[in-house]
């Protein structure tokens, strides 16, 4: 009588969350049409003037390892002066909220544990809102996941007894063979599947390691369930980050187009993308259209400083005091000054005509004049 309970207890749980899938893939595509004509934007007043919070990615963008990006501090604290909320939105569920913010302090950049939004809260949210309060949840992670989903008011565990109803999954380097066991049988009972983000790789000490959707995948191989995603580039993280900021217009700024650009042009958001991190011009050059952003910047001080327009003219592309010609496909740089503002000319004019091969050898010699 008991397993037939839980079993129907089970069976609640897990419904909306394959019908929450099922809504953000088909959202998706509707989003991404709305930015057919995405490209650059001109901004004539700084950024932090003109939306009222700042969503900053961390690694790439604040710190890179255990160093702070040098124009970082400064540029946190110039943005808070001028009014704009700002808050630290990680992917990395392998971390407290509060451990996050001593580092980001020891760095100088001034944070306390609130203005910190991880994936593992995200995480720890979407599970809350689709299952009763106090109920048990498996957690395949670490103390920061745990942490967080007992914030939720639910009840952590790190053991199948039967009666979880849905099981988390993030980032824990002590991952262990016994964990991956334990979340495979609660999800092959049909508990809901949550993972903080999908990440393949990590960081690490040595180079490039597995990061938390290498482990995901495990247990979606040996069960057949993909779990839905908290994590950058779906909705849940920075719809969390909005919450915590109160933000009605935010600009999400990050280092990569296939996280923090992707989840602000999906979410209907302006994304800065600074080439402090992962992302090269060339990448830039070559993003499909939703991962395109809306601003470009050398590193966080873009986000207050104005931003030059981009003006289309025929054939012809300007930024500032640089020209692209695009000619049966083959787009020609010519002309002087700050060469970010080259790159801004190179993406409209790339981006606008479809005829452009932005990897072929006329678009990366343009790139060559400007020095990448
Ligand atoms: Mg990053």
């Amino acid at each position: 009588m008991v397993r037939h309970g839980a079993h129907t207890g089970r069976r609640r749980a897990v419904t909306p969350g394959r019908a929450l899938a099922i809504a953000w893939e088909t959202s998706t595509p509707t989003a991404r049409n709305g930015f057919s004509d995405m490209s650059l934007l001109a901004a004539d007043r700084p950024l932090n003037e003109i939306h009222d919070a700042m969503l900053l990615d961390l690694d790439g963008v604040v710190y890179i390892g255990h160093r702070a990006v040098p124009a970082a501090p400064e540029a946190v604290g110039k943005a808070r002066a001028a009014g704009a909320r700002v808050a630290f939105v990680t992917n990395n569920a392998g971390r407290t909220p509060a451990r996050i913010a001593e580092h980001l302090t020891e760095l100088g950049v001034a944070a306390a544990p609130e203005d910190v939004v991880t994936s593992a809260e995200a995480a720890a949210r979407l599970v809350a809102e689709h299952c009763p309060a106090g109920s048990e949840v498996l957690v395949v992670g670490d103390t920061a996941l745990r942490q967080a989903v007992r914030r939720m008011g639910l009840r952590p565990a790190s053991v199948d007894t039967g009666a979880a109803v849905a099981v988390v999954q993030g980032y824990s380097r002590n991952m262990t063979r016994d964990l991956l066991d334990q979340g495979t049988l609660a999800v092959r009972r049909g508990a809901f599947y949550v993972a903080s983000n999908g990440d393949a790789t990590a960081p690490g000490e040595w180079g490039i390691t597995p990061g938390n959707g290498s482990f995901v995948r495990v247990i979606a191989n040996a069960t057949g369930v993909e779990p839905v995603i908290a994590g950058k580039p779906m909705r849940p993280l920075h719809e969390e980050g909005i919450l915590r900021t109160g933000a009605r217009n935010p600009l999400i700024v990050g280092d990569r187009l296939d996280t923090d650009i992707e989840g602000a042009t999906t979410h209907g958001a302006a994304g800065l993308l600074v080439l402090s991190g992962v992302a090269t011009p060339l990448d830039v050059l070559a993003a499909p259209e939703h991962q395109r952003p809306r601003y470009l910047a050398w590193d966080l001080s873009g986000m207050n400083h104005t931003h030059p327009a981009v003006v289309r003219e025929g054939d012809r592309t300007r930024c500032q005091g640089w020209t692209v010609t695009v000619t049966d496909g083959a787009p020609l740089l010519e002309g002087a000054g700050d060469r970010l503002d080259g790159l801004r000319a190179l993406c409209a004019a790339v981006w606008a005509e479809g005829s452009v091969d932005p990897s072929g050898p006329t678009a990366r010699e343009a790139l060559s004049r400007l020095g990448w």
